[in-house]
């Protein structure tokens, strides 16, 4: 497919008027054409007043008519082949085939997402009917069901140019709930959203959805990104990325005259805990994956293991000695964008400028641009308990490992952490009576727990969590991937003495739709 370098506003492709972007190769430096001129607040305007004149067609289409549409998504994505993936590659620097592992996994994710659509169990049907002789006083008849909150913005993340951009999870689930979509597509990637958005605006167009329903705006954060969350027609925000966007568009999102939730995934490091049963028996093995963990595509993942936390001792020392010498052998990787590249390197230099903190290993250096060197440190526990800057995130292929006396300290650098994406424990039978004393920290810190595994690599399915307290997220209530995403863009609505033929079809008498509802508190079958 030919790159026209344009916005989508409904079934129009527009130019912009603003400054322009250039996707840039980081892994030669070379700028890519087209150029995408940004949006201005006319664009902004027209997409979210399209999104809103189309919010209430949209959401009144069957389930079935939108899973159809996000089935069709999936097929007009991969229908675009290798020109997709190549884009991507160029783009972002990723690996093939990490690539068409995304690729895989946001066309799966639509067809989850339109199976949660047809089964529609989300519209959590409650049916409470009339008790007229119920006493002392009847009982009205009230039925409640979730409804779409209305037009949502979605910001696209650099990391992952599929699953979490325009055609990601947010922008499955908002659909998904009846919620029109308008994507600020990320700078770093802008054909790769011109690609994208051109296969849902196609699928929008073959599914006969409302113009409106999808909108793809290019330009910076700062200019679109704000006007788009600030405008009174969207009324919800699916964002990705840094701490500091995040709260920037909750601020804003907050100082509106109607404020809207903002669902922004951030910043966490993704502690692990390593046991003294498994450092005695499995050493060796688990600094090899660790360190092959972090160094996989540059650790640019939201679950990047950034922290290892165990106790001192010869048994630690023999994990840091295979850890450091696997990291010492260990070759570069491309970072995603100069500026990611950049505050990698500011994050390694804050480190190593740290007096109390030790650096351990180093990978190979490279003459390449962008390269992400993978790096390890360590730090004593009391000196990682009292100094806030260390529990930041370095976005990248770095990790601290925190040395602790005995088990209790280890429980008080649990507690000392903010809020995580993940936790992990690394186990062996003998360790499990000390791991319970763990997990109450772990739960009230982190959105997924896993023992004997590593958090990269997440499922998406009907379990998964992906989010936590603050501030790996700005709210800890919902996931922002697998099926329970849906419920971050429902609102509940209870309708009261209302008669049938005014009522929506999932809440007739006749259940017309046979959804599984809560009848006068029983399962209705
Ligand atoms: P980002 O800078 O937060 O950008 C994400 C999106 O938000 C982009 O569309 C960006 O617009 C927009 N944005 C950023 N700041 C904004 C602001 N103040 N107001 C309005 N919109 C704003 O994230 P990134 O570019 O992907 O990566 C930058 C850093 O974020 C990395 O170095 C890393 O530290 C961190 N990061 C963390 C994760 C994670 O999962 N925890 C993932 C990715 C990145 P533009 O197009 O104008 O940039």
């Amino acid at each position: 497919m030919f790159l026209t370098g344009e916005m989508l506003i409904g079934q129009q492709s527009v130019t912009g008027s603003s400054a322009p972007i250039s996707a840039i190769n980081p892994a030669t430096g070379e700028r890519l054409e087209p150029v995408y001129l940004g949006g201005s607040e006319a664009e902004v305007e027209r997409a979210a007043t399209l999104a809103w004149q189309a919010f209430d067609a949209f959401r009144e289409t069957t389930l079935s008519q939108r899973a159809e549409f996000l089935n069709a998504i999936a097929i007009e994505i991969e229908a675009l082949g290798d020109v997709l993936v190549e884009r991507i590659i160029a783009e972002t620097g990723l690996p093939r085939a990490r690539v068409e592992g995304e690729r895989a996994r946001t066309c799966m994710q639509l067809r989850l997402f339109a199976e949660v659509v047809s089964r529609g169990d989300w519209l959590d049907v409650r049916v409470e009917p009339a008790l007229p002789d119920r006493q002392p006083l009847p009982r009205l008849d009230m039925r409640l069901r979730q409804i779409p909150l209305g037009p949502v913005a979605v910001f696209g993340a650099s990391n992952f140019p599929l699953a979490f951009s325009v055609a990601g999870g947010d922008t499955a689930s908002a659909l998904a709930s009846g919620c029109p979509v308008i994507v600020k597509a990320h700078s770093s990637h802008p054909g790769t959203s011109e690609l994208v958005g051109r296969a849902v605006q196609k699928a929008a167009a073959q599914c006969s959805m409302p113009e409106g329903v999808f909108s793809v705006l290019f330009g910076s954060g700062r200019e679109v990104g704000a006007k788009l969350v600030a405008h009174k027609f969207i009324k919800a925000v699916g964002f990705t990325g840094s701490f500091s966007g995040g709260t920037a568009l909750m601020n804003i999102a907050q100082a509106r005259k109607e404020p809207i939730p903002v669902y922004a995934e951030m910043s966490s490091s993704n502690p692990v805990f390593l046991l003294q049963g498994a450092l005695s028996t499995r050493s060796a093995a688990l600094a090899e994956t660790f360190v092959t963990t972090l160094n996989n595509c540059a650790g640019q993942f939201c679950t990047s293991p950034g922290l290892l936390i165990a106790e001192k001792g010869a048994l630690l020392s023999s994990f840091v000695e295979s850890a450091s010498a696997f990291m010492n052998e260990s070759s570069t990787n491309t970072m995603l964008t100069p500026g990611i590249y950049e505050a990698y390197e500011k994050g390694l230099s804050l480190l190593n400028d740290n007096p109390n903190v030790r650096r351990l290993a180093q990978a190979k250096e490279s003459d390449l641009p962008n390269q992400c060197r993978g790096s390890l440190f360590s730090v004593g526990a009391k000196d990682f308990i009292q100094d806030e800057s260390l529990h930041e995130e370095v976005f990248g292929s770095a990790a601290i490992i925190v040395e602790c006396d005995n088990f209790e300290e280890m429980v008080l650098v649990a507690e000392s952490l903010e809020g995580q994406l993940t936790a992990t424990i690394q186990a062996d039978e003998s360790d499990l009576g000390v791991a319970k004393h763990l997990m109450p920290t772990l739960e009230r810190k982190a959105g997924r727990l896993l023992v004997n595994g590593w958090p990269p690599g997440l499922e998406v399915n009907h379990a998964t969590v992906h989010g936590g307290p603050f501030p790996a997220t700005s709210d800890s209530r919902t996931t922002s991937v697998g099926s329970a995403a849906i419920t971050r863009f429902l609102r509940p609505v209870c309708y009261q003495s209302v008669p049938d033929m005014l009522l929506p079809d999932a809440l007739q008498q006749s259940n017309p739709l046979m959804l599984k509802r809560l009848y006068n508190g029983d399962w209705e079958v």
